[in-house]
């Protein structure tokens, strides 16, 4: 078993990473596998070797250990852009220049009904999405979508990954997504962004196939964007590893943890003296 925790170095880490860190870690260790830390740098313009420093500071200090060099996205960015050019070539990207305004608009238009939110926020319009898929080389520097139909109609579907931990609502087991359900309630999906390069959703199918991970285990927040990371794995000929969606660690009032709330910074706690023991129990581990 191979299990990764993959924090983005943009702030402190919380309550909410250490929970997840700690479940990679106790799951690879009890089946004798291997846990990684990987790097999620991508957005550059706000990640900081200074919380790089730190969280690996924090880990260390719960009792983590983990090969090094550890993967860090920012030094793999041809594989990204090798993958755009697949996608792209296989006619299943094009360039959008529409800004968040730009489609709330469309989608206030009055015979469109309530618009949908998909796991990036709302669904696409398609305002910019070609009739058929462009030709010449791949524009960079510039935004550019999946277009979801397209790509779910070169593909047996529906799409499948096998749940061991449990979706928002409760959804465990095998898990099908039929083309109508990416296109209705995801859609078109950004695969790389202006001065930004690959997104999320692309890095991270190709750093978990590159690190050989057989299990993904994450915040239950990340339960629908999965469907997209299968459609990608499919597309790009990448295993698909098995998914384990945990709980995520909610402050008093019930709120998700955010980078921002450094009340609840592990460097908190342990300049307050906690052991990394008492942090376990905090977090029913
Ligand atoms: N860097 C991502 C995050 O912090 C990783 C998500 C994942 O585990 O796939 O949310």
């Amino acid at each position: 078993m191979i299990t990764r925790f993959a924090p983005s170095p943009t702030g402190p880490l919380h309550l909410g990473h250490a929970y997840s860190a700690l479940l990679n870690h106790d799951m690879a260790k009890a089946a004798g596998g291997t846990f990684l830390l990987r790097i999620d740098d991508l957005d550059r313009s706000r990640s900081r070797p200074a919380w790089e420093a730190q969280l690996k500071d924090d880990l260390h200090w719960l009792g983590l250990d983990w090969p090094e060099p550890c993967r860090r996205e920012s030094e793999h960015l041809d594989a990204y852009d090798a993958a755009l050019d697949r996608l792209w070539e296989m006619g299943l990207l094009y360039p959008c220049s529409c800004t968040r305004r730009d489609i709330r608009e469309a989608l206030s238009a009055p015979q469109e009904g309530a618009p949908l939110t998909g796991p990036d926020g709302l669904v696409y319009p398609g305002t910019c999405r070609p009739a058929a898929p462009p030709t010449g080389p791949r524009p960079k520097d510039t935004t550019l979508r999946l277009d979801m139909a397209r790509a779910c109609a070169s593909l047996p579907m529906p799409l499948r990954f096998e749940e061991t931990g449990a979706g928002p609502e409760g959804q465990t087991g095998l898990i099908e997504t039929a083309a109508q359900e990416m296109t209705a309630t995801i859609g078109d999906v950004v695969l790389a962004r202006r001065e930004m390069g690959a997104a999320y959703h692309l890095a991270v199918v190709i750093d978990d196939a590159a690190q050989c991970v057989t299990e993904v285990i994450r915040g239950r927040d990340l339960f629908e964007a999965t469907r997209i990371h299968a459609l990608l794995q499919r597309l790009l000929a990448l295993p698909t590893p098995r998914y384990h969606h945990h709980r995520l660690i909610r402050d008093e009032t019930g709120k998700r943890l955010a980078k921002r709330d450094d009340a609840r910074a592990i460097a908190l706690y342990r300049s307050e003296g906690l052991t990394p023991q008492e942090i376990r129990t905090r977090l029913g581990l």
